[in-house]
This record gives structure tokens, sequence and C-alpha cells, in this order.
């Protein structure tokens, strides 16, 4: 599998406070990603480093085949070089139906910062329709998606990125405030999405990591503490500390 991301020797410094510690690893074109980590790890300021809204003080962050620097580019460009990022708040608009956010997203991936109006084509209307099978929300496409459940809004948040084909998809505690039938189905959403593009999922909840049957970067003080698979890394001594606070 060819490297899509690899960060390499970053570090962040926030008012004297070393954030983020000379941080190197390396993410996989078609691979599923969980990074985990005590509070304060520094997970939130990795997914601002790659999104362009935090900058490094040194190292790089090397991205796709032709090895760009991401560092280089503003936030909107990388975005549009392919990198999509959920947050945990689902930001859908409530206001218009789940076929109407979903062509909005395939919208702005065509034509970005366009005004959005807009006529569907039924290019676009297939498309969305294969999008909201994909996240199980086929049958509720005429629905207002404020009327959807936090899982479904979930679900229709990740498909509304995907419209716009995001080579790495950077996901922020998807499980989080959802009943075990809801984090299966997301489970299955991310593992299919991952079969075609990144996916690097930051999450605390060890289960859910271990539905993902990924590999598992843990950060510590902004470093990579272990990597491997879950049972290698919780296996880890140091982990096992870093856990328990010691
Ligand atoms: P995590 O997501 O793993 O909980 P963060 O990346 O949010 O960790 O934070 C890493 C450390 O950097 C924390 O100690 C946090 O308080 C600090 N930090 C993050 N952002 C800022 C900021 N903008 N200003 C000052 N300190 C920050």
């Amino acid at each position: 599998m060819s490297t899509l991301l690899e960060v390499s020797g970053i570090s962040v410094t926030f008012d004297g406070f070393r954030a983020i510690n000379n941080l190197s690893f390396q993410i996989g074109s078609a691979e599923m990603r969980a990074i985990i980590g005590p509070n304060g790890a520094g997970k939130t300021t990795f997914m601002d480093i790659v999104t362009g809204k935090t900058r490094p003080d040194e190292g790089r962050v090397i991205w796709g085949e032709k090895s760009v620097n991401l560092l280089k580019m503003s936030e909107s460009q990388i975005a549009r070089a392919g990198v999509g990022r959920k947050f945990q708040r689902p930001t859908v608009f409530e206001d218009q139906t789940v076929l109407e956010n979903l062509i909005m997203a395939l919208k702005n991936r065509r034509r970005p910062f366009s005004v959005l109006g807009y006529r569907r084509s039924a290019e676009d209307v297939g498309r969305v329709e294969v999008l909201a099978e994909e996240i199980g929300l086929k049958a509720e496409l005429p629905r207002k998606a404020g009327e959807l459940a936090h899982g479904q809004k979930q679900w229709l948040e990740i498909g509304m990125l995907l419209a716009q084909e995001p080579r790495l998809l950077l996901v922020d505690e998807p499980a989080a405030g959802m009943s075990p039938m809801e984090r299966e189905q997301t489970t299955a959403i991310l593992v299919e999405a991952a079969k075609t593009r990144a996916v690097v999922v930051v999450e605390h909840d060890m289960e859910f990591v271990r539905r993902l049957n990924c590999k598992v970067t843990v950060l510590h003080e902004g470093s990579v503490l272990a990597e491997g698979s879950l049972d290698h890394v919780t296996a880890n001594q140091e982990v096992i500390d870093v856990y328990l606070g010691r």
C-alpha cells in the first residue's frame, strides 16, 4: 500500500507548552487508522495541523504521490486536495432534506465556493442515492435533516464528506453518544469508506476501536508512544501506565 500522508518531525508549541513533540508517522492510501491517547495527548492538534488550521513550528507534512508539502497550502487548498474532516458535532443543514444536504455537498465538490442555488441533474440524484444507501439513509432522503436521530445525522455528515470524495477522512469520536446499534452501523460505514480512501479515527471508546479492527497509533505528550494492533498497544506497559495516569 502506498503512503498517502507522512507526518515528519512536527512540533507545535502553545505559549511555551509543547503540544506536539517531534511527531512522525505515516498513513497508507487505503487504510483505516485509529488514534488514541489520553486527554491532552495532541490528537486534536494533529488533526488541526493536517487540515491547515494550526501551523507547526517545525517538521513536514507530505501528501500524495507528488509528495506535496501540505504546510505550504491554505486550509481551503488542503480541503480541495482531498482532506475531509468530521468534527464531533454534526453540522448538517437542519431545514433541508437529506437529499438536499447530499446534493449540496456534491455540488460543493465540483465547484468549490459556488453559491448554493442549483439544479439537480439525474446524475447527481443517482449518485446521492448510492451514497444514501452506503450511509443507511436511503429511506430518509425526503426527510428534513433536523428530524433525524443523532446517529443518522452523524451518518449524513459522513455522507456529505464522502460526496466530496476525500482521499483522507479525519473523524473525531464518531461513536460518541451512540446506541450499540448505531455504533455497529457507524463501524460498517467507516470500514466501507476505508476500502477506497484513508480514514483516520480519533476515538476514546476502546470497544469501538476494537470493532474497527485496524492499526492503532497511541499518542502521548505529542509523540507516538506505541503503534500496532489494539492488542499489541494495550499490552504495552508504557501505554498502560499512561492510561492509568502513573
Ligand atoms: P487531545 O485532543 O489529545 O485531547 P489536544 O491536541 O487538544 O489534545 O491538546 C494538546 C495539548 O495542547 C493540551 O495540553 C492542550 O491544553 C494544549 N492546547 C491545544 N490547543 C491549544 C491552544 N490553542 N492554546 C494553548 N494550548 C493548547
